[in-house]
């Protein structure tokens, strides 16, 4: 496993191994590598003949008095886990070599960035849609792979790479949870024991979701309800910033279910001082 940290050598790099008729399936991570990001390393790994997986935690996708700083980084253990599982390439870039001093373009996918986890976090998308297509741009893979964990993420990048006409595949993975039933995230890291343990709350309410509407409730009003008044009486959930239920597609919001097949429940919760996000689709 080879580490790259400059631009121009994982450009080279990448032509080369198109020159050598090589596919190339891309991983873009922040690090602190957890099961769900190996279940996209495995993907790419069975699809791809090369694979590079990114480890940048992008500054520009935090907002201010967010957690960039200390967001968990272990880079040497990140390293022996991708080299275990047959990362060919970790492009591994600083700040300064991303954004440099005089850093002015953008990217922004519109309405959708603004709704669910953009209307809390205003300027998050436009971070991760720069900083997606300028790895794109950089690695240029034939696959790029993204976790349905962060779903809206999924829609914009989707909606990106089709409007910019960029040429490559998106390809996505399903949710890897812990026992319990807790999304993985890097940020489960910092819940106390205490708010571990509530915090399989959010799956359990995504769970009542799709229990509710196949016992036949239809008034998505009504489940709301019942939903976010389990998530208030947890003694660990602080704060929720959305419970929708969206198009899976189109991220439009769904009110009530008629001719939907297909429905996307999706949450935003802090649990103490930690946000988390979570999301079911539910299939009637
Ligand atoms: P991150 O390092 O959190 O930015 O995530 C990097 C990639 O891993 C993104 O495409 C995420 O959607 C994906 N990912 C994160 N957590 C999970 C999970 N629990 N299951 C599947 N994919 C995930």
């Amino acid at each position: 496993m080879e580490i790259i940290e400059k631009i121009e050598d994982m450009r080279n790099k990448s032509r080369a191994l198109r020159e050598a008729n090589e596919t190339i399936g891309f991983v873009p991570t922040m690090g602190y590598l957890h099961e769900g990001h190996l279940s996209l390393i495995r993907m790419a790994k069975n699809e791809c003949s090369k694979v590079v997986m990114s480890i940048f935690v992008n500054p520009i996708q935090f907002g201010p008095g967010e957690d960039f700083e200390r967001y968990p980084r272990d880079f040497e253990r990140d390293c022996r886990i991708s080299e275990k599982e047959g990362v060919d390439y970790i492009f591994h870039p600083s700040s300064q070599e991303m954004y440099g001093e005089d850093y002015l373009t953008f990217v922004e996918v519109e309405k959708l960035s603004g709704i669910m986890c953009g209307a809390a976090r205003p300027g998050h998308f436009k971070g991760v849609c720069t900083v997606v297509l300028k790895l794109f741009n950089i690695v240029n893979p034939h696959v790029a792979y993204f976790g349905e964990k962060d779903y809206q993420q999924l829609v914009i990048i989707k909606k990106m790479v089709k409007d910019l006409n960029l040429p490559l595949l998106v390809k996505s993975g399903p949710t890897v949870r812990e026992k319990d039933g807790l999304a993985m995230s890097s940020r489960n890291k910092y819940l106390s024991r205490e708010e571990r343990k509530n915090a399989t709350v959010i799956y359990t309410c995504l769970n009542l979701v799709q229990e509710l509407i196949y016992k036949g409730e239809r008034d998505l009003s009504k489940i709301k309800k019942e939903v976010l008044d389990r998530l208030k009486e947890n003694e660990s959930v602080s704060k929720i910033d959305y419970f929708d239920f969206r198009d899976p597609e189109s991220l439009d919001e769904i009110e009530m279910i008629g001719k939907h097949g297909r429905i996307l429940a999706a949450t935003a919760v802090w649990i103490g001082s930690t946000r988390l996000i979570d999301n079911k689709i539910i299939e009637f």
